[in-house]
């Protein structure tokens, strides 16, 4: 669930900057309140309309100590995590753990079979591999590769209630494609269970937008420009009671020989999706579906990611290609404005 301090920088700089501008025409009697934390390995940023800026302080905090609850559950680095127990585990015998974690590890399966693959929750080994070469940028050596793809069977997992048994020894769980997701989805209800209507919650870039900014305007959202990074918006797009969730190549990666190798791994493959697109953004209901999906349209790539976004309902999907071109699903026809020349439709 590490991620880098450039996702921050990709949307919620550029958000920022929006909402700063737009807060600017808030009605008197709301305040603003915001704060940032860092959470889930990535730059978590909540902003409410409260009727004061305390109690507005006051349910921020709160939606933060959910998503610090997911994290204790989920996180593959965190020792005390259900995550890294499982992946510490010595035999078969059943592990006991939350069942929230056992929930989302379900949803994973779940979403592993409707993207036909192209999600998966047991790339742990994978993921390792390329963190750990990320930090000298090298690439693994493929027998590595090819011994981690041996142990990515969801098939092997087995839940009940309360525990969860893996008949395989090697498999490794990383739920870094789906958690964040899940996070935002719940500090968003806690927001709502705090009656707050208006909200912005980004963790790393899964962004949910709540009600309406203000005076029934939704929050205006940016997405960047892939090649120039923070405070580079090429598109913006009105967005209210929806999840926006964004993939890129410029993320997490190294460059190496003129390649990029990035975070998004192709599990049939074992080595970062390599296609036309530089970054897929899915506009959906909740943020998990915007997480799993903008992951799993990236592995899938341009046509067949299209096709995806389109057989589902309340989904649509921006994938920019490598040339600068802006491909839309058919929800978002004359609904977004590229506000950068150099990339049209
Ligand atoms: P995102 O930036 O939201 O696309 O999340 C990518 C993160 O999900 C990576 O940092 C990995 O931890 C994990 N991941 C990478 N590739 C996959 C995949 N094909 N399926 C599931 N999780 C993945
Ligand atoms: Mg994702």
């Amino acid at each position: 669930m590490k991620r880098s301090h450039a996702k921050f920088n990709v949307t919620i700089l550029v958000l920022l900057f929006f909402i700063t501008m737009l807060v600017a025409c808030t009605s008197q009697t709301e305040k603003l309140a915001k704060q940032n934390q860092f959470i889930l390995g990535t730059y978590g940023h909540i902003q409410v309309h409260a009727p004061s800026e305390s109690k507005g302080n006051r349910v921020v905090q709160l939606a933060f100590e959910r998503i610090r609850e997911i994290e204790n559950l989920m996180s593959a680095t965190l020792r005390e995590s259900d995550i890294s127990k499982i992946n510490a585990r010595m035999d078969y015998s059943p592990i006991e753990i939350d069942r929230e974690t056992l929930s989302i590890i379900q949803k994973g399966i779940f979403f592993e079979k409707i993207t036909e693959g192209a999600f998966n929750i047991a790339l742990g080994n994978l993921i390792d591999i390329w963190d750990t070469h990320k930090e000298d940028k090298k690439i693994p050596s493929n027998d590595s590769i090819l011994h981690a793809l041996k142990y990515i069977d969801t098939g092997s997992l087995q839940m009940n209630n309360n525990a969860i048994s893996i008949s395989c020894l090697n498999l490794q769980i990383n739920l870094g494609g789906i958690a964040k997701g899940y996070a935002v989805d719940e500090a968003v209800k806690t927001l709502i269970a705090n009656n707050v209507t208006s909200a912005l919650v980004s963790l790393g870039g899964d962004i949910y937008a709540l009600g309406y900014r203000t005076n029934k305007s939704p929050w205006i959202v940016g997405i960047q420009n892939p090649k120039l990074g923070q405070n580079n918006v090429i598109i913006k797009l009105p967005l209210s009671n929806k999840a926006i969730v964004t993939s890129g190549d410029y993320e997490r990666y190294f460059i190496k020989d003129g390649i990029r190798y990035h975070h998004i791994l192709d599990p049939t493959t074992g080595y970062p999706a390599d296609n036309q697109l530089t970054s897929v953004t899915i506009i959906s209901d909740s943020a998990i579906v915007g997480d799993v999906f903008s992951t799993a349209v990236f592995v899938m790539g341009l046509e067949k990611g299209i096709e995806f976004i389109e057989s589902q309902s309340r989904v649509d999907a921006i994938l920019i290609t490598k040339d600068n071109i802006v491909h839309i699903t058919s929800g978002l026809e004359n609904k977004i404005e590229i506000i950068d020349s150099t990339f049209s439709l």
